[in-house]
């Protein structure tokens, strides 16, 4: 099967210095990758390459077998989850959750489907009965689900996710978890999940992507980057350096 992401040498660096020095990456379809590094490593910096927010300086992200450039933004099938949600806060639960779905370039979807598709959402996450809430008037995890709706919604069959977990309060965080990866499995798309918590990374990820100083340091199996860090740095960094 072919990857649905492919990186070939990725280079994109701010005003003269380089933050991603050459990324190449293969990530195959319906699985779950951590990717993990210390702060300012650059893991947002690269899904926002990915996501076609930010042009790399060099190199190319190639989904599906075609350029992202080459497709149109609404075609892109990729959803991104940011790590403050940035939902909209005069809106319902429900609204939140649809908009992405009112407001592409999809060709007239009819607002049957559009009910049906964000019922079913609502359902999946564990929004029933907090359809018309506000998002003052909900949690923070619930808030957490509004946002995984909202993007789950138009299908992506990549999910770009920012620290997803990294606004909630530590037992909500290790629940989440779990239901991200249930969600995740049930839809059988591909999650990519950044995160600066190797705790986190290494239970949530079938492969755990270490990015340290601007390139990949090792692309692993849970257990293999723990057991066999690939440098001493990612030792340190996994605290099992000893
Ligand atoms: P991480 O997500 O791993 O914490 P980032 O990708 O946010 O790392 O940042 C990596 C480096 O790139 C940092 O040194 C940061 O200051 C720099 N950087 C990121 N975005 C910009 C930007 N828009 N302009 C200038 N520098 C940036």
């Amino acid at each position: 099967m072919s990857p649905l992401l492919q990186l070939h040498a990725v280079e994109k660096g701010f005003g003269g210095s380089p933050v991603l020095k050459g990324i190449n990456l293969a990530l195959r379809g319906d699985s779950y990758i951590s990717l993990l590094g210390p702060s300012g490593s650059g893991k947002t910096t690269l899904l926002r390459v990915i996501a076609g927010f930010d042009e790399p300086d060099r190199g190319d992200v190639i989904l599906d077998g075609k350029r992202i450039d080459d497709v149109p933004t609404y075609q892109r099938n990729i959803g991104f989850v940011f790590q403050n949600f940035a939902l909209f806060p005069h809106l319902s639960v429900a609204r939140n959750i649809g908009f992405g779905l009112e407001n592409r370039a999809i060709g007239a979807m009819p607002a049957a489907e559009r009910r049906d598709r964000v019922a079913a959402m609502i359902e999946l996450v564990g929004l029933t009965g907090l359809e018309e809430r506000g998002i003052a008037q909900i949690s923070g995890g619930q808030r957490q689900r509004v946002a995984l709706a909202r993007t789950l919604v138009t299908e992506p069959k990549l999910v770009l996710l920012d620290e997803p977990l990294g606004a909630l309060d530590a037992n909500l965080r290790t629940r989440m978890r779990d239901e991200l990866r249930a969600i995740r499995e049930r839809l059988g798309v591909t999650f990519l999940h950044v995160t600066g918590s190797e705790t986190e990374a290494l239970a949530m990820g079938d492969t755990v992507i270490v990015l340290a100083n601007g390139r990949i340091a090792q692309a692993d199996a849970p257990d293999t980057v723990y057991s066999q860090p690939a440098s001493a740095e990612i030792a340190r960094f996994l605290n099992c350096y000893n």
